[in-house]
């Protein structure tokens, strides 16, 4: 099973890079210019062409389409349609030779710097910053004027001058990955640093020497093309598309399509390359490609043809009804929450519990349309907030209702504040987010707020940057948060996770005191039976994606039905059983294995 998955799994990431490639029109577009004109200037020695430096002075500046010169004749009456076709070998050729030279030689210098740091680090990098110091276009020119005019000169100095550009890039992506411990590893197992450079950090730094040369290769046809303007490369009578260019330049007015038919061959080159560049860097870069860095838009995706279950609690502030969330790849949907329907009363706790990576975050994301879109999506389902279901809801009254009618209380407190502003000035912020308030009455409820949730001092420490206060605080500060504008329902996903035991149950107890207090539904997420037990009235119990079990807390912690409820009630050690902890655990592995096996 496994062998066959390694076995198909590169041939099918192969076919959606192709897939991905050609779904971006403008690359494709670029792509298929390139194969013609590729195709073009293979075959053109078989064409029946005129010899192109064959001069007629008789039959001088022809415009377009005259008899046996489809695109006219130069000021020397040769056939420009033949001259370009070759001058265009001859540029694209040099152009690729130099990207070729260019991408070898910087990669290596960038492979060697960043693999061997300290002084050989510094050495080559200060050599590539005196190549880098100098505009390239001159540097080229002072090259080609110190080698002298011609074509392979032109070339070379494209070539040095391109080098920095992947010596550059190639040393801060192995500077990456040699600090990384598979090549810790490789060097442990006694492997030389050349096995090492060429088996461990070349492979993973191709990707990048990919996107650098199709991102460059146009820009060194232009460049080969300029010099050739100059008069520095190609040389007469030989035709590149630079030197038709200047030579063109002359008839600018009389004989504009002298100079325009190799410009245009010139645009054409350098566009199609360059849209293709982009587009073979937005399939080859894994961020890009997973979706990372498209911005995810305001609310979830829902799918239009998706069913949508009738409410059937409607007394309950939340029911969640059949909700099916998954996650884009590529043209499939992976399911992460299938199936789920909950139902919150006003002013309960319900406990959602499951293992890491159950769906109990992706459940409760999709409450308030916060699954990141791309990739996720709700294909099914329907969630109701009162009577309203809020997938179907205009995206504005969604956004006004986050923070207002339902709120959040995340894991990790010191990623979901703001490092740079004062906690206070965040909690007035989640105030002003849907209240018309003034600035001192604003700040007067947001000190109130963080009393409320027990941060002692609160007047001062309202000034303190989230850095300065202890893990414990942080989460109150989110509580504050949530609670700032009196919702009807809290969602808290593993808001104790993070925190020590003490920590935790004082935070849990302010959570259970403040929803009774103000009559919250709290929708609880957890993956320890022992936070359950304390706080939740009911509890659901979630495995794979889907609802295994539900009831009161008490009914299922006394008969679980669920072979997996059991033993997520057997996972809560119970002070002083330390070994018969171990054993329950030990037993639980035993029981996986044999069901594993059958
Ligand atoms: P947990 O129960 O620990 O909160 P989650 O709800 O975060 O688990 O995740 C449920 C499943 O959804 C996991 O299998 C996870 O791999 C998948 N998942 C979560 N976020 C994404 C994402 N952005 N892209 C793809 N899959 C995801
Ligand atoms: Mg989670």
């Amino acid at each position: 099973m496994s062998a066959l998955a390694e076995m198909t799994a590169p041939a099918s990431t192969r076919l959606t890079s192709w897939r991905l490639l050609l779904t971006n029109r403008l690359a494709t577009v670029g792509f298929v210019l390139l194969i013609l004109i590729t195709l073009l200037i293979i075959v053109v020695p078989v064409l029946p062409l005129p010899d192109p430096d064959a001069t007629a002075p008789v039959d001088r500046l022809k415009p377009v389409f005259s008899a046996g010169h489809l695109l006219g004749t130069d000021q020397l009456g040769r056939d420009i349609l033949s001259r370009l076709l070759w001058g265009t070998r001859v540029s694209i050729a040099v152009g690729f030779a130099a990207t070729v030279i260019a991408a070898v030689l910087g990669s290596a210098i960038g492979i060697v710097a960043g693999y061997a740091g300290g002084r050989t680090d510094n050495l080559m990098m200060r050599g590539i910053d005196m190549l880098m110091a100098f505009p390239y276009i001159l540097l080229a020119l002072a090259i080609v004027a110190a080698l002298g005019p011609g074509l392979m000169n032109a070339l070379y100095a494209i070539a040095i001058v391109n080098i920095p550009f992947f010596a550059r890039n190639v040393r801060g992506v192995t500077l990456g990955y040699s600090r990384r411990e598979f090549v810790d590893a490789a060097r442990l197992s006694g492997r030389g640093h050349v096995s090492v450079i060429l088996a461990e950090i070349l492979p993973n730094v191709l990707p990048v020497i990919v996107i650098t040369m199709s991102t460059t290769a146009g820009w060194m046809i232009l460049e080969t093309a300029g010099l050739s303007f100059l008069g520095l490369g190609a040389q007469p009578p030989q035709a590149d598309l630079g030197s038709m260019l200047g030579e063109g330049r002359a008839q600018l007015f009389t004989a504009p399509h002298v100079s325009i038919v190799p410009g245009v061959m010139i645009f054409l080159i350098v566009i199609s390359l360059n849209v293709l560049g982009d587009g073979i860097r937005d399939v080859l870069d894994p961020r890009l490609r997973s979706g990372a860095l498209a911005r995810p838009g305001p609310s979830t995706e829902v799918a239009r043809d998706r069913d949508v279950p009738a409410n059937s609690a409607p007394e309950a502030s939340l029911s969640i009804e059949g909700l099916e969330t998954g996650f884009r790849r590529g043209e499939n949907i992976v399911s992460a929450v299938r199936g789920v329907s909950l139902h919150l009363k006003p002013g309960e706790c319900l406990g959602l519990i499951g293992e890491s990576g159950s769906g109990k975050s992706v459940t409760a994301l999709s409450v308030m349309g916060l699954v990141a879109s791309p990739p996720g999506i709700v294909s099914n389902g329907a969630i109701y907030l009162g009577p309203d279901d809020v997938l179907a809801m205009p995206q504005t009254q969604l956004i006004s209702a986050r923070g207002r009618r339902v709120s959040y209380v995340f894991q990790d407190p010191l990623t979901t504040l703001h490092p740079m502003y004062p906690i206070g000035r965040q909690v007035e912020e989640a105030i002003s987010a849907h209240q018309r308030v003034g600035g001192s009455e604003c700040r007067e409820r947001a000190i109130a707020l963080l009393d409320k949730v027990g941060i002692p001092d609160a007047r001062e420490r309202a000034d303190h940057y989230p850095h300065q206060l202890s893990g414990g605080q942080r989460q109150r500060v989110g509580i504050a948060m949530a609670l700032a504008n009196d919702p009807e329902i809290i969602i808290a996903d593993e808001p104790t996770t993070a925190l020590d035991v003490t920590v935790q149950a004082r935070i849990l107890e302010l959570l259970r005191a403040l929803q009774r207090e103000r009559g919250m539904a709290l929708l609880f997420i957890t993956h320890d039976f022992g936070v359950v037990s304390e706080i939740c009235d009911r509890v659901a119990v979630m495995k794979d994606g889907e609802i295994v079990e539900t009831g009161a807390t008490k009914e299922v912690l006394a008969h679980p039905q669920h072979d997996y409820t059991k033993r997520l009630i057997a996972c809560v050690p119970e002070l002083g059983t330390g070994a018969s902890f171990l054993e329950r655990v030990a037993k639980l592995f035993g029981a996986q294995h044999r069901g594993a096996t059958t």
